[in-house]
């Protein structure tokens, strides 16, 4: 679908077609948002919010436009709600260090599972550490997917913030979050939500779920890199301090003290992004375009493809498998003494095939330390990919086994 507008698709790697299936990690741009860079750096480079002159003017708007058209994609109530960040990592950080701030005390609790991208386990760690608190892990089945009954018997008035991720990056599942969400405002404890690899590829919406937070990165969504999103409910938002001091953020500076602006403000110190910001809109306008449930459902029947092809090699297991996934699947290949290939070997043949995948932990290091193993292959999609590129990956991955067998 569309891969005439992605440029760098009609790279070669070593002399072969650039199969690119490392989507989960950063996605590639059309040629709208590689045009907009350009085109807001030619006409229109200002410091916003700060000028009276012409082109701050048009900066500032843009910026804003660009949080109103993030709001109205996730579905917020109001753009005030709308915090733009460096991207997950610095939402999840700016986030663990407010909250912290404002309700965390020895021995409260914070709740995450065992299948968390490390950025959503370690802001909390340092969080925990600071503040004497307790990290507590919902824990996976045999399958795979999160333990609701225990994750029931996590919940007590001892928590203070539950935060999971909605599509696991590694292994590609949903999960369960709107009974998350559920079961945790029974007791009134609010929930984040990691949506780095479900807002790319499902439709969002923060008031349907009902979370409090939701974090999510431009750079995964054909989008530049360095700008992201902490979205918090208004009433949330009001009650927590300031992440960080410096510009912008102030109402009044006095050396007897300082009051903060107003939301989303409060939250955003120094010069923000604006560049990234005003393209990240286009990525969004590029995105709408298309449909965000046409991509929806064309991903599904590819990762539902892949899946299916990859069972039909000899030695393949896949991960989490028959569970419905969300743009990325995990698998290793095993000889037929039941010896692990390692998956960087399988990696690096890949690549000299052209293919790119990604090989590892995926930054879910304790995820992978629960499948026992050293770490997994991930193929991950995009809009752009296309059955003939899975049954290229196939070809390529049967002559890699065959290699290394
Ligand atoms: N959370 C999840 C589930 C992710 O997949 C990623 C990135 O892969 C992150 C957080 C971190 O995103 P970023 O590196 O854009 O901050």
């Amino acid at each position: 679908m569309n891969r005439q507008d992605f440029p760098i698709l009609n790279e070669q790697v070593y002399g072969k077609k650039l199969i690119y299936l490392d989507n989960a990690a950063t996605t590639q741009k059309p040629q709208q948002v590689i045009d907009a860079i350009v085109e807001a750096y030619s006409h229109c480079n200002a410091n916003i919010h700060r000028g009276v002159h012409h082109l701050s003017q048009i900066a500032t708007l843009r910026h804003e436009e660009a949080r109103n058209h993030v709001a109205q994609f996730i579905g917020a109530k109001s753009s005030k709600e709308i915090i733009f960040t460096k991207g997950t990592t610095d939402s999840l950080n700016m986030l663990a260090f407010s909250l912290g701030e404002a309700i965390v005390n020895a021995g409260d609790e914070i709740i995450v599972s065992a299948l968390e991208h490390h950025s959503n386990i370690v802001p909390w760690q340092m969080l925990c550490e600071r503040k004497q608190a307790i990290l507590k892990v919902i824990p996976l089945t045999q399958n795979l997917e999160l333990d609701i009954n225990a994750y029931k018997t996590l919940l007590s008035s001892r928590t203070k913030l539950v935060s999971v991720a909605h599509v696991s990056n590694v292994l590609g599942i949903i999960n369960p979050i709107k009974e998350i969400i559920k079961l945790a405002h029974e007791q009134n404890i609010p929930v984040c939500i990691d949506g780095a690899q479900s807002v790319p590829h499902l439709p969002v919406n923060v008031q349907e779920l009902d979370c409090d937070f939701l974090v999510c990165s431009a750079h995964k969504m054909y989008g530049p890199t360095g700008i992201g999103v902490l979205y918090g409910k208004e009433e949330w938002l009001e009650k927590l301090p300031p992440a960080q001091g410096g510009g912008e953020m102030i109402d009044h500076v006095r050396w007897q003290g300082t009051t903060y602006n107003q939301l989303p403000y409060k939250f955003e110190a120094g010069t923000p992004n604006y560049i990234g910001s005003y393209v990240f809109g286009e990525a969004l306008h590029y995105i709408e375009k298309i449909g965000r449930d046409v991509i929806a459902k064309e991903e599904k029947e590819l990762c539902e493809y892949a899946e299916q092809q990859l069972l039909q090699v000899k030695g393949v297991k896949v991960y989490a498998s028959g569970l419905q996934k969300a743009g990325a699947i995990s698998f290793n290949v095993f000889q037929t003494n039941g010896q692990l290939i390692h998956p960087f070997d399988i990696g690096t043949l890949l690549d000299r095939q052209g293919v790119a995948v990604r090989t590892g932990h995926h930054c879910a290091e304790p995820l992978i330390d629960l499948l026992g193993i050293p770490g997994t292959i991930r193929i991950s999609f995009a809009l752009y990919n296309t059955r003939e590129e899975v049954d290229i990956f196939i070809a390529a991955l049967r002559k890699a086994v065959m290699m290394l067998s």
